[in-house]
C-alpha cells in the first residue's frame, strides 16, 4: 500500500459518532479522511428520537441544526402489555427526526470543518498495525491514528477482535416508516411489548416509525410480536419491515488496540434499558478525537487509547448502572409487576423523565433508595404470586 495520502486521523464510519469524530478534530486543525461505504444522504434504521441528553451533546459538538430536522414532541404515553401505565410530559422535549436527514447535516458539518470526504467507497484492504486504508477506488490513506466508528456490525471491530459485539447481548430491532399525515402528539412505549426491550410508535412530521426491539436471545418470535404491533397501530401489511441489530449491554473496557479507537455502537455504546444510542455516539466520537488531538500533540499517538479509555470511563460506569436497572425493570418473576408498580409512582416517573432529558444520570438515582422503593412496591406482588407458607 505504498503512495498512500496522509492525514493526522482517518475516521471509518459516518454517523453520529464518525462526524462527531471528524467535526471535533477537523476545528482543531486536524487533517481527517472521513470514510463510508454509503453516499450521503442515506438512511440508517432508527427510531429517530434525540433526547435531551442527545441535543446537549449535538449542540455540543456541532451547533445549531436546521430547526426542520426536528419534530418535537414534549409528551409519552408508557404502557405495559396494553395497559397505561403513565403519561409523562418533558421540560425538554424530544427531537423527532429522519436519520436520513439528520446524518446528512452532521456529515455536512464534518465536511465544513475540513474532513476530506471519502463517502460511497468501500473499504479493500485495512493494515490497522500501519494505518494504511486502500479503498475500492484504488485510493490508500495512511494516517498515524483510526478511528472506527462503523457501527454495530464494525469492520474495523472485527478487524482487531474477531468480531463486533458478543452475541448473548445483541439486540434486534424491527422498525417501519409509515407514511401518512400522523395528528398523534404523543410518543407511546410499551415495555411489555417485547422481552428485555419495548414497542415504540414514534410521530414525525410526514409519518409515524413504529418499531420492536430487544435482546435477541429472549425474543425468538420478534417478527411476529412486530405483526401484533402492527395491527395494534393499524399499519399491518402496509409497509416492509426491515431489521437491524443494536448493541444491548456489552461493550468492551478497553475501546480499542493499539492506534485504533472504536466510537458509537462500534464501541457498544448503547443504553441497554432505553435503547438509545445516538447521544453516547455523538459524545464517543468527540472524546475520541480529544483523545487524538492531545495525543498527536505530544506527539505519542500511541497515548490516544489510554486517554480515551480514561475519557470514557463515565459513560461506561452509566452503561453498567443502566443494565444493572433493566435487570431490575425485566428479571422474571419481577417482570410486569416492577413496570406496573414501580413506574406508576409518581416519584420514580419524575426521576425517568429526568433521565430521558439528561437531567440526571443513572449514578444519581442513588442505587440504595431506588431499591428500596422497588422492593416496597415490587414485594407486595411477589407474597400474591408466592404466598408466605
Ligand atoms: C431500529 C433501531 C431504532 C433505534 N432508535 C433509536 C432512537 O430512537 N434514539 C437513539 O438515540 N438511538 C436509537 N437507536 C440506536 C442508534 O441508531 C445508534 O446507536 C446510532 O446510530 C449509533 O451511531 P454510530 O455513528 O455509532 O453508528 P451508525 O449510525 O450505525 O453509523 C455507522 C456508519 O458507518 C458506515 N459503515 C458501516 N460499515 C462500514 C464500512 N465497512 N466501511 C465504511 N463505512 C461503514 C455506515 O454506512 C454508517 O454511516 C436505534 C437503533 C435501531 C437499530
Amino acid at each position: 500500500m505504498s503512495g498512500a495520502a496522509r492525514f493526522d486521523l482517518i475516521v471509518v464510519g459516518a454517523g453520529p459518532a464518525g462526524s462527531a469524530a471528524a467535526v471535533t478534530a477537523g476545528r482543531a486543525g486536524l487533517s481527517v479522511a472521513l470514510i463510508d461505504r454509503a453516499p450521503f444522504p442515506r438512511d440508517k434504521l432508527c427510531g429517530g428520537a434525540v433526547s435531551g441528553r442527545a441535543q446537549q451533546q449535538l449542540a455540543q459538538v456541532f451547533g445549531r441544526l436546521p430547526d426542520d430536522l426536528m419534530r418535537w414532541v414534549g409528551r409519552a404515553n408508557l404502557l405495559h402489555q396494553g395497559h397505561h401505565i403513565a403519561a409523562l410530559s418533558f421540560d425538554r422535549p424530544f427531537g423527532m427526526t429522519m436519520r436520513q436527514d439528520f446524518d446528512a447535516a452532521l456529515h455536512d458539518r464534518a465536511l465544513q470543518a475540513g474532513a476530506v470526504d471519502y463517502s460511497g467507497r468501500r473499504i479493500a484492504r485495512m493494515d490497522l498495525e500501519n494505518g494504511l486504508l486502500s479503498l475500492s477506488d484504488g485510493t490508500t490513506l495512511g494516517a498515524p491514528l483510526i478511528i472506527g466508528a462503523d457501527g454495530v456490525n464494525s469492520v474495523v471491530a472485527r478487524r482487531l477482535w474477531g468480531r463486533a459485539q458478543d452475541p448473548s447481548r445483541l439486540a434486534l430491532a424491527l422498525e417501519v416508516e409509515v407514511r401518512r399525515p400522523c395528528g398523534r402528539a404523543a410518543m407511546e412505549v410499551d415495555l411489555g411489548a417485547a422481552n428485555w426491550g419495548y414497542g415504540w410508535a414514534f410521530p414525525k412530521r410526514n409519518g409515524l416509525t413504529l418499531g420492536v426491539g430487544g435482546l435477541v436471545s429472549r425474543n425468538p418470535a420478534l417478527r411476529a410480536v412486530m405483526e401484533d404491533w402492527l395491527v395494534r397501530h393499524g399499519a399491518a401489511g402496509t409497509v416492509r419491515v426491515k431489521g437491524h441489530h443494536l448493541p444491548f449491554g456489552a461493550f468492551p473496557a478497553v475501546p480499542g488496540e493499539g492506534r485504533v479507537l472504536l466510537a458509537g455502537d462500534a464501541a457498544g455504546l448503547v443504553d441497554p434499558l432505553t435503547g438509545e444510542g445516538i447521544a453516547w455516539a455523538i459524545h464517543s466520537g468527540a472524546l475520541a478525537a480529544q483523545a487524538a488531538i492531545r495525543a498527536l500533540a505530544q506527539e505519542a499517538p500511541g497515548a490516544a487509547l489510554r486517554h480515551y479509555t480514561a475519557a470514557l470511563a463515565p459513560v461506561h460506569g452509566e452503561l453498567r448502572r443502566a443494565r444493572l436497572c433493566r435487570g431490575v425493570l425485566y428479571a422474571r418473576p419481577l417482570r410486569g409487576a416492577v413496570a406496573r408498580r414501580v413506574l406508576a409512582h409518581p416519584g420514580v416517573q419524575a426521576r425517568y423523565v429526568q433521565l430521558l432529558e439528561g437531567q440526571l444520570d443513572y449514578a444519581d438515582l442513588e442505587a440504595r433508595s431506588f431499591l428500596r422503593l422497588v422492593r416496597r412496591l415490587a414485594l407486595p406482588a411477589l407474597d400474591r404470586w408466592f404466598p408466605p407458607r
